[in-house]
């Protein structure tokens, strides 16, 4: 896949980068663009932006270009990039704040399928403690509509027991839910907080421009 050439559509938000480093905890600021993350990255050949791309965007205030990228979506979270950056910049958290941002902030997934996967796998931990593959993979496929693929892999796996047909709860399962339900309430706060803030700045600079672009 080709990578998009660096350029800025819609101008920049100097608060960007604070906000994206508070979400992450990390100092992307630190980035001096050696690319080691890129090259460490086992799914870089399908992402529309480079690693240090996405670093370099978040560093000029680049919101809209980030938060609309496949690149967030598509990021594993193996954290080979955090692991060999010589700034110690953790690259994997922040592609995780920046999935975050990108909901909180009303973007349409780039990767509808990825992020539809993440809310099954949460609300599966959420409901037991434990991950039920069987039951991940049951939700996936008929929300998703993607019926049919990876049978090549799933019907050995139930053959050899590897897909047990009910779920294990674990103990202690209703503080989990609490702890679910006040991550759930944060973020509700945050998108009223960013939204108040959006409202703020779109008064001040006379209305909002249209936002274009795929994926959203
Ligand atoms: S490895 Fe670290 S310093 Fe190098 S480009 Fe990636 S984030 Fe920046
Ligand atoms: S954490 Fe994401 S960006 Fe970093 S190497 Fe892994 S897949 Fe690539």
């Amino acid at each position: 896949m080709s990578k998009a050439v660096l350029h800025l559509s819609e101008g920049t938000e100097p608060g960007f980068l604070r906000e994206v480093e508070q979400e992450a905890g990390t100092r992307v600021s630190l980035c001096y663009q050696c690319g080691k993350c890129a090259a460490s990255c086992p799914v870089s050949f399908v992402m529309d932006l480079e690693p240090y791309q996405v670093m370099r965007l978040v560093q000029l205030g680049a919101r809209d270009e980030v938060l609309r990228s496949r690149t967030i979506w598509l990021c594993a979270s193996c954290t080979a990039c955090s692991e060999r950056c010589p700034r110690e910049v953790d690259v994997a958290a922040t592609m995780d704040a920046l999935r975050a941002l990108a909901r909180r902030s009303g973007y349409r997934p780039a990767e509808a399928q990825v992020a539809l996967f993440h809310g099954i796998f949460l609300d599966n931990v959420r409901d037991t403690g434990r991950l039920h593959e069987l039951g991940l993979m049951v939700r996936y496929k008929l929300r998703s509509g993607d019926l049919f693929s990876d049978l090549d892999v799933g019907l050995p796996m139930m053959r050899h027991g590897k897909l047990k047909p009910t779920p294990h709860r674990i103990r202690g399962v209703e503080q989990l839910r609490v702890l679910f339900a006040r991550v759930r309430a944060r973020e509700a706060a945050a998108v009223r907080q960013s939204t108040g803030a959006d409202r703020e700045s779109e008064a001040a600079a006379g209305g909002r421009p249209e936002k274009g672009g795929e994926g959203r």
